[in-house]
């Protein structure tokens, strides 16, 4: 990975901004054993545990797609950037190693102390939070007035043992983490009125501006041989399980009844209380499948565990996910996870 944060031939806007990240990497105290070396050389260097291998993903976060400034805090922008890779790490059961950013910034906003200082805020907080080093990177001025950053993340696990999406059965329960649709629910009146965001609030109460990645859940369900198939919500169930079905060539029921609907959603219609739960996306919950012969608990690593359906035989000419009403109607789940910032 090429790293840089180092002085090369820069112009001073910049030269500040890597200063500015140095100093906060610094001393934001995630210290890993596995990174030999951080920000500073020409590459970083990673041992991975011994037995290990490594896990690479990457998420791009541009501005007007994937989040708003005029509706965003910084400190969001920055978390969210970082929780999208680390998700991606919970739902393969691996553990962070380290994180890469690639930053372009307009040139107002890379002059922007505040901003540029609640950006670093959200992502730090979560990398100590979830023991993952910022170990390099690269930053450039933006050609256009758009904040772009790419995080790379790599993460590791014992050779051969990281969840997939293939892998589930037809017999196997589906189960979700944690609640669906708060992220949608919170997007919504993000957009409909900026953010009265105060520093102090409770992440769990913002899905949207402050998802949480299930690293904890996803480690677990790994080490304990627990699950078949797994991945992150990142587009919505409708979407994501989709994927489940199509990599273990099976189809899938859920049970409406059974969803765990998000509080956020308490006063919303029926219809938009089903799209955010359905096809919401952005929770970052984890779906996964586990044999139905074993017993899997209420919660792990202290977020709730619900089954929401199960996983039959996949027939030609029939849709890959049902969804059954209370009533017990059924009626085909299509992917419809929906695009964010429309
Ligand atoms: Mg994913």
């Amino acid at each position: 990975v090429k790293q840089r944060f180092t002085h090369g031939a820069m112009k001073t806007g910049e030269l500040a901004l890597i200063e500015r990240i140095r100093r906060r990497v610094k001393t934001s105290g995630v210290k890993e054993p596995e990174l030999r070396l951080g920000i500073g050389d020409d590459c970083a260097i990673l041992q991975p545990p011994a037995g290990h291998e490594v896990l690479v993903t990457t998420d791009f976060s541009l501005e007007a797609r994937h989040f708003r400034r005029d509706r965003h805090p910084a400190r969001s922008v920055g978390h969210r950037v970082l929780a999208r890779g680390l998700s991606d790490l919970a739902a393969m059961g691996a553990e962070p190693l380290a994180a890469f950013l690639s930053l372009a910034l307009p040139k107002d906003v890379a002059g922007d102390a505040v901003w540029v200082d609640g950006f670093l805020d959200g992502l730090l907080e979560l990398a100590e939070a979830c023991g993952v080093p910022l170990a390099g990177g690269d930053t450039s001025e933006s050609p256009g007035d758009a904040v772009l950053a790419d995080i790379t993340l790599l993460g590791s696990a014992p050779i051969g043992t990281s969840l997939r999406r293939a892998g589930a059965r037809a017999g196997d329960l589906l189960y979700c983490t944690g609640a669906l649709g708060g992220a949608g629910a919170e997007l919504e009146s993000l957009m409909q009125k900026p953010a009265q965001f105060a520093e102090a609030t409770v992440q769990e109460k913002h899905p949207h501006l402050f998802p949480q990645p299930r690293l904890g859940v996803g480690w677990l369900l790994r080490e304990l041989g627990l699950a078949s198939a797994c991945i992150d919500m990142s587009d919505g169930l409708s979407t994501d399980l989709a994927h489940v079905c199509a990599a273990s060539e099976v189809a899938a029921e859920v049970e409406w009844g059974k969803l765990p609907v998000s509080p956020l959603l308490r006063r919303s219609s029926p219809a938009a209380r089903e799209r955010a739960v359905l096809h919401g996306g952005e929770d970052y919950e984890l779906l996964f499948t586990a044999s139905a012969d074993r017993r899997v608990p209420r919660r792990l690593a202290g977020v709730s565990l619900n089954c929401i359906g199960k996983i039959v035989v996949k027939k030609r000419g029939q849709p890959k996910v049902m969804l059954v009403d209370a009533d017990g109607k059924r009626r085909p789940l299509e992917p419809a996870g929906w695009e964010h910032l429309r």
